[in-house]
């Protein structure tokens, strides 16, 4: 089953974009996977061809038309059923590795992206849209969003990594930061690698990886370390509960 992406946009000319190169490129030229870029202004209704509109209550900017937006939805769900929308948005919920590697199982993702002030409300419970955030940042559009929702997808697609376990050890699939990496040459500048990764012992190697994911998850991200140390947590107590029984 080749994955199958639908982006709405009023730029259509931005996609394959970095996603026609490298790894994502080489992976849609193997039918790994496919993208159709859809132009928003084709469902547009009236015969200026009009996308936005002033917003109610009044206040700056434009935002895309729910008419509009629903039929270009439409035309997209017609030829991918099964795929969930995404509109790419600041209010959504921040993007995970999580709902990443939940999307890349499925059959593709139909990504909306806004542009002016966003959305008509309207159309996320209209059409069952998931609104997904890529950071707390503000961009001109969602087609930047949409590339790195689509990025993280492609690279966990079957076959499209180059070596199986480069996967699973990195950074947030274990809930915790990857370990730092080094490679040649052993001193730059005065600053060498550290020694315990020349000396060849991999179990001793393997222990300072895992302590130094842990220490680096613990400095740069306490939110992600309280979440991981509240799982760990919970599933001792729950094994601890499995012995008592
Ligand atoms: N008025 C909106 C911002 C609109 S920015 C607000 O304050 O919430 C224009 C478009 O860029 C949005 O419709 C969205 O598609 C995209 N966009 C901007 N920031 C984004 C982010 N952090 N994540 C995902 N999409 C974003």
């Amino acid at each position: 089953m080749t994955f199958h992406a639908t982006v709405l946009t009023l730029y259509p000319e931005m996609f394959p974009g970095p996603l026609g190169l490298s790894l994502a490129g080489r992976a849609r030229e193997e039918g790994k996977w496919d993208l159709d870029a859809v132009q928003i202004r084709d469902f547009a209704i009236d015969k200026h061809r009009t996308v936005d509109d002033t917003p109610a209550g009044g206040g700056a900017g434009m935002v895309l038309r729910v008419d509009v937006l629903a039929k270009a939805i439409d035309h997209a769900l017609a030829l991918n059923p099964e795929a969930p929308v995404i509109a790419m948005t600041p209010r959504g919920k921040p993007l995970s590795q999580e709902r990443v590697r939940a999307l890349a199982e499925g059959p593709g993702v139909i990504v909306l992206c806004g542009r002016f002030e966003g959305f008509d409300e309207r159309i996320f419970d209209g059409r069952a849209v998931e609104e997904v955030s890529v950071g707390d940042i503000v961009l001109s559009g969602g087609e930047p969003a949409a590339i790195m929702l689509l990025d993280a997808c492609i690279r966990l697609l079957p076959g499209v990594m180059g070596a199986a376990s480069s996967g699973t050890e990195e950074s947030f699939e274990n809930g915790l930061l990857e370990y730092p990496h080094y490679t040649r040459p052993a001193e730059w500048e005065g600053r060498t690698i550290p020694e315990v990764l020349r000396s060849g012992d991999h179990a001793k190697i393997a222990e300072w990886r895992k302590r130094q994911s842990e220490v680096d998850t613990r400095l740069r991200r306490p939110d992600l370390w309280e979440r991981h140390e509240g799982v760990r947590v919970q599933s001792a107590s729950g094994a601890q509960r499995e012995t008592k029984d």
